[in-house]
Order: C-alpha cells, then sequence, then structure tokens
C-alpha cells in the first residue's frame, strides 16, 4: 500500500492527521485480517512552497524539511501512528526520478518545453493526449476539463492540461543534474517513482486524501501506466475531507488549526478515536463537541478495563470478533466497529459484579479488537489519571486525597469538603472501585 504523504514546509493539520491515522488503521486491520502488508508513504521534501517559505524564512529549504520531518513524526506518534514500513523521500529518489522522466520522452509520452524562453528551459511535460484513458479514475474527459477549466494558454505546452514531470530551476533554487538541464522534478511523478520504487510497477492499495484524486492520482495512472506498460494499482482509497466549525474553531482554539494546537485541548489518543469515529470517505466534522465525545467515549473504554489484569490472549471465537468483522470488512467502517467494541465494554462491566474471571476474558476481546484500531494501548490508569497538555497541573493528586481521607479521619469535615471542592475545581473525579476510592481526569 502506498499513500501520499505530507509536504514537510509547516505543520501537521487535522487533514494531515485524518491521513495518519485512517490509513494505520487500514494497515493494523489488514494485518490483523492476515495479510503480509507493505506500507509506504512518502514525504515530499522539494517543492514551490517548500522553496518559498525557507527563502522567507532566510534558512535552506532542507533544514526546513528536516524541522518539519521531525513535527511530523512526534504528532504521529502522539496520535499512536505507527511508522509505515517505507517513507521515501522525494530528495533521495531523484534518479528514479529521471529514469521515468526518460522512459516516457523514449515512449512519446512527454516532450520538453516548446519554446525554451528565459523563464524555462529545460522543463518537462507529459502529454495527456497520449494516454487514452486519461480521467479513468475521477471521470472527467479531457474535452470536459478543456471546455470547463480556463486553464491559462501556455506557449510552452502543446495543451494546457499537460503537466509537468521536470521543472528547469530558476537562479538560486535548489536544484538537481538532469539530462534537461539542472531542475527538480514536478510533484506528481515522484509519486509514481517513488510507489514503483519500492512496490513494483504493479502493486495493491494506493491511498491519499480526495483532494488527491483529480488531478494528482489522475497524473499518477498516466505517467506509470505509460511507462511501465501495466495496471499501476488494484484499489484505490480516499479519505474524505475535513470539515471545521470555523465559529467554535476562533473561539476554543484561534484560527492556526494544526495537531500540536488540539493536542494542548486533547489527548492524541482522544483526537485518534475523533477521526476513527467517521468512516473514512465521510465527510469529518470538527467540533470541540465531537472532541468531548472522543473523551467521554474513551474514559469510559478506560474505566472499564481498570484494575483488570487482562490477558494477551483473547478467545478468537467470541462472537465479537465475527461482528468487528463484518464491520471493518465493509470498506473499514470503523463507527460499526466501535460500537462492538462498546457492546463488548458493556458485558465486561456486567460480568465485573458478578464473575470476574468471565470479565477478564472479555476483557481481553475488548482490548485486542481496540488494539486493531491502535486504542486503549496505554495503562488505564496512567490515561485515566493523565490530562492533554493544558490540563496537566503537576499537581499531586494523590496527596490531597490522602490528606481528605486523613481529614475525615479526623472528623475535620470543613477541610475534607475543602479537598474536595478543590480536587472538583481540577476536574478530578473520585470513584469507589471495587471497594477502593480511585480518581480520574473528567
Ligand atoms: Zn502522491
Amino acid at each position: 500500500m502506498y499513500v501520499c504523504g505530507m509536504t514537510v514546509y509547516d505543520l501537521c493539520h487535522l487533514g494531515h492527521a485524518r491521513v495518519l491515522v485512517v490509513f494505520d488503521a487500514v494497515t493494523r486491520y489488514m494485518r490483523f485480517s492476515g495479510y503480509d502488508v507493505t506500507y509506504v508513504r512518502n514525504i515530499t521534501d522539494i517543492d514551490d512552497k517548500i522553496i518559498a517559505r525557507a527563502n522567507e524564512n532566510g534558512e535552506d529549504f532542507s533544514t526546513l524539511t528536516k524541522r518539519f520531518i521531525q513535527a511530523m513524526h512526534e504528532d504521529a506518534s502522539e496520535l499512536g501512528v505507527l511508522p509505515p514500513d517505507e517513507e521515501p523521500c522525494a530528495t533521495s529518489s531523484m534518479q528514479d526520478i529521471i529514469k521515468m522522466v526518460q522512459t516516457l520522452i523514449e515512449k512519446g509520452h512527454a516532450y520538453t518545453a516548446k519554446t525554451a524562453g528565459d523563464d524555462a528551459p529545460g522543463d518537462v511535460y507529459y502529454d495527456v493526449s497520449t494516454f487514452e484513458d486519461y480521467g479513468k479514475l475521477s471521470g472527467k474527459k479531457l474535452e470536459d476539463l478543456r471546455a470547463g477549466e480556463r486553464v491559462a494558454v501556455d506557449e510552452r505546452k502543446d495543451d494546457p492540461l499537460d503537466f509537468v514531470l521536470w521543472k528547469a530551476a530558476k537562479p538560486g533554487e535548489p536544484s538537481w543534474d538532469s539530462p534537461w538541464g539542472k531542475g527538480r522534478p514536478g510533484w506528481h511523478i515522484e509519486c509514481s517513482a517513488m510507489s514503483t520504487c519500492c512496490l513494483g510497477n504493479h502493486f495493491d492499495i494506493h491511498g491519499g486524501g480526495q483532494d488527491l484524486q483529480f488531478p494528482h492520482h489522475e497524473n499518477e495512472i498516466a505517467q506509470s501506466e505509460a511507462a511501465t506498460g501495466e495496471t499501476f494499482v488494484n484499489l484505490w482509497m480516499h479519505n474524505g475531507f475535513v470539515r471545521i466549525d470555523n465559529e467554535k474553531m476562533s473561539k476554543s482554539l484561534g484560527n492556526f488549526f494544526t495537531v500540536r494546537e488540539i493536542l494542548k485541548l486533547y489527548k492524541g489518543e482522544e483526537i485518534r478515536y475523533f477521526v476513527l469515529a467517521s468512516q473514512y470517505r465521510s465527510p469529518l466534522n470538527y467540533s470541540d463537541q465531537l472532541l468531548d465525545t472522543a473523551r467521554t467515549a474513551l474514559s469510559r473504554l478506560y474505566n472499564t478495563l481498570r484494575d483488570l489484569d487482562v490477558p494477551e490472549e483473547y478467545d478468537e471465537n467470541d462472537a465479537a470478533v465475527d461482528k468487528f468483522k463484518q464491520a471493518m470488512d465493509d470498506d473499514f467502517n470503523t463507527p460499526e466497529a466501535l460500537a462492538v467494541i462498546f457492546d463488548l465494554a458493556n458485558q465486561v462491566n456486567k460480568l465485573r459484579e458478578s464473575d470476574m474471571g468471565a470479565a477478564v476474558q472479555k476483557a481481553a476481546v475488548l482490548k485486542k479488537l481496540a488494539n486493531v484500531l491502535g486504542l486503549l494501548e496505554q495503562d488505564p490508569v496512567k490515561f485515566l489519571q493523565s490530562g492533554a497538555a493544558e490540563s496537566d497541573d503537576g499537581a499531586d493528586i494523590d496527596a490531597l486525597i490522602d490528606a481528605r481521607n486523613a481529614a475525615r479521619e479526623n472528623k475535620d469535615w470543613a477541610e475534607a469538603d475543602r479537598i474536595r471542592d478543590e480536587l472538583d475545581a481540577m476536574g478530578i473525579v473520585l470513584e469507589d472501585k471495587d471497594g477502593k476510592t480511585v480518581w480520574r481526569r473528567s
């Protein structure tokens, strides 16, 4: 499976988080189902936006991209996203990219710029008219595209829809040597080259955000199939858009909407749960309320596992396993899969009152299935007692609870109430569990 990854000139936003989480869950589920998965997610580490941002900052482009690759890895880890098996970068795939452009020229699918004006000697374009199936992924037709799009006439191209494979370098830009002079690859060709290089000419799944279907993925098909003569990909998966309630966003988060902004208020696993609570193709609507719902849901699940010694082995024949698989086999229906997990939690909570042994057995199924979605991987008490970055005040809650218990023993009710109020104000919930007082953050 190849998934289009980040262009690393800024911090990841919620749209990036969705791609990371969705395809991580897909990989985990396919492995759980017995498939041998090689997951490749690329990094676009050279493009116009990167060059522009590095110039703005007055730094080398590679200093900028290194910083944001590091930041992306940190965000992914907060979201419980496992590293892909391979993570190729455009800048380290130049030979493969150049080779593919050469093949496309040799086979008559690409040409160098018609007029070598001062601004672009050495540009190479893909000739869309040479690829009969152009538009087969998005259902678009060349005639309609030509009629419908106001594409600026560009005298260097045969057809306004032709797209760039190799961009000649302007003075001062980072560049690589090529048969067409110094330059850098277009965005589309890097994904064709990197996916083929890692997975072969023909592979199973290609994923990415819905916004990439056209033209990015359409162009990848045109490039790869023209270059190799083989079918490129068996299955395309596109996750839906992320929509944001702007009013709410500006109120609570400001308008710079990055994963890091959300991580100040919510834990990574809460964001992950929120993403998986929608099926991947549906639009994902952000609101604080939905993040709060995710928080409550996860607290309930962790509370269910609290203080249980859950074994690794689980009963594969439990009816819930089958239901979970049915949901996930139905185009990765994660909301339905989460419903199965909640049903299991209800069963565990009931069994905890009557049959601890059976509760632990059920909890093993619950934990296993949640783990397949990358959830409930933390220690329950740690999760329940830790806050998101901003709510973690570092207070010693256990010491406060001990002080309250001491006050009660001394019949100092005023002091006991005062501490209780203090804990309330901090969002600490006290609960009786199996005869002990335990606490968690609300
Ligand atoms: Zn791509």
